[in-house]
C-alpha cells in the first residue's frame, strides 16, 4: 500500500487527480515525492469519474473539502466550464480546457499548467531556446490547444493533423500560424512537438524523414515507451525526447499553485525513469 491509497488522516489537506481512466496516473507519485520533498502535510489520490459523470464527481469532492484537483483525459474541457473563475492563461490560451482545480471555500479557480510545464521543460531542462525558432506541431486535440500559447516568440509554428480543419482552426488562433496535412511536410524543422495519441496504439504518422535534421529536437508528450514518432526521429539524426517532463513540471507548478513551494522536479524525473513506473 503506497501513502496515496491510503484514507487521509484528519487534517491533512486532500488533493486528487480525476480522470478516466485513471489507475495508469503517474500524478500521486509526483505529488507524493513533492509533498515528502517540502515537508507538505497533503495527500493525493486516484479518483476515476464515470464518463457521463465529472461534474458530479467533482462537486463531491469540493464538498468534501478536497484542497485541490488534477483533471486528466477525457475532463481538461468539462473542467473549464464548471470554474467558478480562470486564471488569466487558462482564458487566454484558447484551449478552453482546464488541468488544475484550486478550491477555496468552496469555488473553483481553474487554471492550465500543461503549457508552463512543456516550455520549462524543453527550456530549462532540455536547454532548447524556443525563441525565433521554426516549430512544427503534430496534432490538433486537447494537448496541442493547451501547450500553443506557450510557445510565444516562436519565428512560425506550423501544425499538421489528421483531421486537417482543427489544425487550421488552431492555427488562426496564433499570428505565425499555419496549418497543413501530414504527407505535405517535407523540410527540416527545429522542433517538432508530437501532440498526437498515435504513439498510443503504436501507430506511425505518415511523415516524411525530411522534417528531421541533426539540428531538431523531436519532443514527443507521450511518455513510458519508444513511439513509432520517437524512433523515426532517432533515425534520422535528431534529438529525441519523451513527454516525462513535461509531466512533472505541469505537476510541479500545479503543486506550487496549491502549496506556494517549488519542488525540485529532477530527482523527481530521476526517480520514476529509473523505477521505470
Ligand atoms: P486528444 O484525443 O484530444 O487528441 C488526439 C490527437 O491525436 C488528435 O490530433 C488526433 O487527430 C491525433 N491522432 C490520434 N490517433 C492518431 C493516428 N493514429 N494518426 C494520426 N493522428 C492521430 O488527445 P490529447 O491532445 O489530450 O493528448 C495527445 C497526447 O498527448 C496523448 O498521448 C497524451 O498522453 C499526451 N499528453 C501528455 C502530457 C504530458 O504531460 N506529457 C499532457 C497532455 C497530453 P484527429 O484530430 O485527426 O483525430
Amino acid at each position: 500500500m503506497t501513502y496515496h491509497d491510503v484514507e487521509p488522516l484528519n487534517g491533512v489537506d486532500r488533493y486528487a487527480v480525476v480522470g478516466n481512466p485513471i489507475a495508469h496516473s503517474k500524478s500521486p507519485f509526483i505529488h507524493e515525492a513533492f509533498a515528502q520533498q517540502t515537508g507538505q502535510a497533503m495527500t493525493y489520490e486516484r479518483v476515476l469519474a464515470p464518463v457521463d459523470g465529472f461534474d458530479a464527481t467533482v462537486k463531491a469532492l469540493i464538498k468534501q473539502g478536497y484542497k485541490g484537483l488534477n483533471v486528466t483525459v477525457p475532463f481538461k474541457f468539462e473542467a473549464y466550464k464548471i470554474c467558478d473563475s480562470l486564471s488569466a492563461r487558462a482564458q487566454s490560451s484558447g484551449a478552453g480546457a482546464v488541468n488544475t482545480l484550486i478550491n477555496t471555500n468552496g469555488k473553483v479557480h481553474g487554471d492550465n499548467t500543461d503549457g508552463a510545464g512543456l516550455r520549462r521543460d524543453i527550456e530549462q531542462n532540455l536547454g532548447f531556446s524556443i525563441e525565433n525558432k521554426d516549430i512544427l506541431i503534430l496534432g490538433a486535440g486537447g494537448a496541442a490547444h493547451g501547450v500553443l500559447n506557450s510557445l510565444v516568440g516562436a519565428k512560425q509554428i506550423t501544425i499538421a493533423n489528421r483531421n486537417l480543419d482543427k489544425a487550421l482552426q488552431l492555427a488562426t488562433s496564433i499570428s505565425n500560424g499555419s496549418a497543413c496535412p501530414f504527407e505535405s511536410l517535407e523540410r527540416p524543422y527545429d522542433l517538432i512537438i508530437n501532440a498526437t495519441s498515435a504513439g498510443l496504439t503504436d501507430s506511425a504518422l505518415p511523415i516524411s524523414d525530411a522534417i528531421f535534421s541533426k539540428n531538431t529536437l523531436a519532443y514527443d508528450m507521450m511518455y513510458g515507451r519508444e513511439t513509432p514518432f520517437m524512433a523515426q526521429a532517432r533515425r534520422n539524426g535528431a534529438q529525441v525526447a519523451d513527454g516525462l517532463g513535461m509531466l512533472v513540471e505541469q505537476a510541479a507548478e500545479a503543486f506550487y499553485l496549491w502549496r506556494g513551494v517549488h519542488p525540485d522536479t529532477q530527482p523527481v524525473m530521476d526517480k520514476i525513469r529509473a523505477i521505470a513506473i
